[in-house]
């Protein structure tokens, strides 16, 4: 029972503060440690989320901190970020108003326990854009500091990601009200060295990341297992065994220089891992060995560095031309067999442009990102269609408004206008920003 007075309940009118508009409360979505959210109307406006702070937690430090957010405005469209505080005649307290997260958006930890993983180009996608959110994030000078599964959300049929509960972004040397949840937490954070900053995030991130693509803990194999096991006899709690494998005594699960903390067997991660070529094996080990052990932006993974990683995953997606299961072109292996079929077919046409390698097979796309240098990935400038006619062929659509000059070898050359497509064949693309080549891949 929650007493009155305490809380605002449906129906009641309460006040944006900075913007002076009175806005209704509709119904309770949910409630956490902090506070309770809830659905809330603005007259003539937008369907809102309101969070409003149970007592306990409203304190002038977490205020402050919330006005601050709101004066800064988001550092990504992905952040369902503090717009305004609100107060109320009737309830004490005080809480605020954020963009509410469209339904088609479930939590990240749903996606995880999913039966039927995303393709390779959606996971890629998820990843590129929280990535880049975190960026972005720390590029404005803020950390977030308890990045896991249940604050982020996705749709996992865009490919698109929603970051919510962002009480507890500030900056490295702020104030702070959590440490974090456990599993995904820094070691130093776990032993209590430090409060959560950017550079603890970066862990988290890696955590995420790594259970988006490999479909378990980068820390729990077998040597956790056995703590697990043991404890029948030893009585120490889930949480103390946590508190030791994610803090005292890490381990990552495909370190190459300690094998005691392999997968189990039967444990996704197997089979996930021999799929990703070299460069994503790179980051997650630099990630989960020196990363683990040296908590500097220089050891750990960047999220800028993450947030290109996840491009040039997407730019190498393609459905194998002799059995159609998701591959991913890894240029250090280029005859590598697939993972499915067990066949060496001959790969589909790619454009190299001046700093990226796109497969063009089906869904792949071209944003400002890979043709201007600039930050829009998001923004598809060209896609890849299937050929109208021919099967086993696909055409490239021009979705920009530039005239392309195509000059396909052995032809004459040709203009392709906004719209329009061709069929992709060896050859120079010149698209006005960028000129790439559509070439055979080795
Ligand atoms: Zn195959």
């Amino acid at each position: 029972m929650t007493a009155a007075g305490t809380l605002p309940r449906p129906g009641e009118t309460v006040e944006m503060i900075r913007a002076a508009s009175p806005i209704t409360v509709v119904d309770r979505l949910g409630e956490g440690g902090q506070g309770v959210v809830y659905r809330a109307r603005l007259d003539g406006g937008p369907t809102l989320a309101l969070k409003w702070y149970r007592p306990t937690t409203a304190s002038p430090q977490q205020r402050q901190a919330i006005a601050d957010l709101v004066t800064r405005g988001t550092p990504h469209g992905c952040f369902s970020w503090p717009l305004d505080l609100v107060r109320s005649a009737n309830v004490d307290g005080w809480g605020y108003v954020m963009p509410l997260i469209s339904p088609e958006f479930a939590p990240f930890a749903q996606l995880l326990n999913d039966d039927v993983q995303p393709s390779f180009r959606v996971m890629a996608s998820i990843g590129r854009q929280l990535a880049e959110a975190i960026a972005c994030l720390h590029a404005s000078g803020l950390c977030y500091r308890d990045l896991n599964s249940q604050n982020v959300y996705v749709d996992r049929e865009r490919g698109a990601v929603a970051i919510c509960d962002n009480d507890n972004v500030g900056t490295d040397r702020g104030y702070v009200a959590v440490y974090g949840t456990l599993l995904y937490m820094a070691p130093e954070v776990v032993r209590r060295e430090t409060t959560p900053t950017t550079v603890t995030d970066l862990h988290s991130l890696a955590v995420l990341l790594f259970k988006l693509l490999m479909r378990g803990h980068p820390l729990e194999g077998r040597r956790v297992d056995a703590l697990y096991s043991w404890n029948g006899r030893n009585h120490a709690s889930d949480e103390e065994i946590a508190v030791q494998y994610c803090g005292y005594e890490p381990l990552f699960v495909f370190d190459p220089a300690d094998d005691a903390n392999r997968p189990v067997d039967g444990d996704p991660m197997l089979r996930m891992w021999p799929l990703y070529p070299g460069f994503v094996v790179h980051a997650f080990t630099q990630a989960f060995t020196r990363g683990l052990h040296d908590p500097s932006l220089g050891v750990r993974v960047t999220a800028q560095t993450w947030r290109k990683l996840f491009v040039r995953l997407g730019d190498g997606c393609f459905r194998c031309p002799a059995c159609s299961a998701n591959r991913i072109y890894d240029a250090e292996e280029p005859d590598k067999a697939c993972w499915s079929c067990g066949r060496r077919t001959a790969l589909p046409l790619a454009l190299e442009l001046p700093s990226h390698t796109v497969v063009l097979d089906r869904d792949a796309v071209l944003t400002p990102g890979h043709l201007h240098r600039n930050r829009d990935w998001s923004t598809n400038w060209a896609r890849v269609e299937s050929h109208p006619q021919e099967s086993g062929r696909v055409v490239l659509r021009n979705l920009g408004d530039a005239v392309w000059k195509v000059h396909a070898d052995g032809e004459e050359p040709k203009v392709v206008r906004p719209a329009q497509a061709f069929a992709v064949r060896p050859g120079i693309i010149n698209f006005g920003v960028a000129q790439g080549r559509v070439r055979t891949l080795p």
